[in-house]
């Protein structure tokens, strides 16, 4: 060093520091981006964001989101052109508590399906498991199921203590505490985002009512899948009495023996539903196995009755059946008219506001980056709905890439891969 500063004249030393700093400067800046995201057709609800946008992705958060980033300023770079670059979906309505208990039905039976089994496949980076585990079991499901998935699992804590485990538990008035699944909710609210009432076929109000006081006491919310009473509950006092503005309503568009639909003999929807609305009760698909019918979803969507959130119900019977994974229930809603924009929303950021968890949903720069590249692919397919009954449709949209947390968990094509040649 003292040598080279002996030689060379301070001007022309201060110089060459000048212009190797600057040199090592752009060099890190033009590798700032591990993944680049380029040319695609954004969606990003949140941020109002509808057009072709290149998307930056470093450490696993969203760098930035701006027309024509360079590719020289990552390490990688996927060509997204003619597709849709979107915020990981979340589906808030599915049953991945998976377990070996041959008797436990959703709650750690056979039932439920492995999160990441199915997720990333349909573009999903985000499910909230809804009332597999109750109070009682939910540690169980937090180390068997959140904690050994890359899928984020979040979840609704059932009103059964014991969750989903089939009759008589989920019968039992008794194990149905309202003060200890909102403490278990408080315990643990990075991962519990609400508490789920099902399935409970007696006549009384009161495990709807409990659920409701659990997510008074947790502030969180309620999700209801109604119905199966006997005799009848009414559904107008359920969505106007019983419920809170922010509470969701799911199997939106089911037509099942105990609950009345949400639209008439004629088609139109009850008027008493859309005051739901007005008063904040959210109407989420919840497709399912049974849930998810063309004479209540043609209709009300006829008459402008679309979802707030799009979800599928998953667990090893729908995805068998008409359901099969998310997007194939969004595609669904694509062929009855719902906007692609609309769409989108209602599976990223509307199910994010829902469970209160506003980090996700969005490419706002700063935030986890978990992104889905779709295709929307246009030709002859057929849908069917939970009564085997089918409907051709001309839109269908597949998952081409899946990004969690900046990684690549999906890649259908090898778009985000380094191509292979002889001696690589
Ligand atoms: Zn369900």
């Amino acid at each position: 060093m003292l040598a080279f500063a002996t030689d060379v004249p301070v001007g022309r030393l201060i110089l060459f520091c000048a212009a190797s700093a600057f040199a090592l400067l752009t060099t890190l800046v033009a590798q700032d981006l591990d993944l680049l995201i380029k040319g695609g057709h954004v969606i990003d609800p949140k941020n109002g964001l509808n057009g072709v946008m290149d998307v930056g992705i470093t450490a696993g958060k969203i760098v930035r989101v701006a027309p024509d980033i360079p590719a020289s300023s990552a390490r990688r770079t996927v060509a997204a052109t003619d597709l849709y670059v979107v915020p990981g979906l979340i589906d808030i309505h599915v049953h991945v508590f998976h377990g070996a208990d041959p008797d436990a039905a959703y709650s750690n039976g056979p039932n439920a399906v492995v999160p990441d089994g199915f997720t990333f496949r349909s573009g999903v980076t985000t499910v909230v498991d809804t009332g597999s585990p109750g109070w009682r079991n939910f540690p169980q499901f937090k180390r068997q199921v959140v904690d050994a998935s890359r899928t984020r699992v979040l979840a609704l804590l059932n009103i059964v203590g014991n969750g989903m485990r089939g009759d008589p538990y989920e019968q039992d008035l008794t194990d149905m505490d309202a003060k200890l699944t909102a403490a278990r909710v408080g315990a643990y609210r990075d991962v519990l985002v609400g508490v789920k009432v099902a399935h409970y076929s007696g006549a009384e109000w009161d495990p709807v009512d409990r659920a409701v006081e659990a997510g008074k006491l947790a502030q969180v919310p309620v999700m209801v899948d109604f119905g199966g009473h006997q005799p009848e509950l009414s559904l107008e006092s359920l969505l106007l009495e019983h419920l809170r503005p922010g509470d969701i309503f799911t199997h939106m568009y089911a037509a099942v023996r105990g609950r009345i639909p949400i639209t008439d003999e004629k088609g139109r929807v009850r008027p008493y539903v859309r005051k739901a609305r007005e008063r904040g009760i959210i109407f989420d698909v919840g497709h399912g196995g049974g849930s998810f019918f063309w004479g209540q979803a043609v209709p009300a969507v006829k008459e402008g009755f679309l979802p707030d959130v799009i979800s599928t119900d998953l667990h090893r019977g729908s995805m068998n059946a008409g359901m099969k994974d998310m997007l194939n229930v969004m595609s669904k809603m694509l062929n009855l008219g719902m906007p692609v924009d609309q769409a989108i929303a209602a599976s990223t950021w509307r199910p994010a506001q829902c469970i209160k968890r506003l980090d996700l949903g969005h490419l706002s720069a700063g935030t986890i980056a978990d992104v889905t590249v779709l295709r929307l692919r246009e030709g002859d397919f057929g849908f069917i709905d939970a009564s085997g009954k089918s409907l051709p449709g001309r839109l269908k949209l597949e998952s081409e890439l899946t990004v969690r947390e900046g990684a690549v968990v999906w890649d259908l094509n090898g778009i985000a891969a380094e191509k292979w040649h002889q001696g690589n």
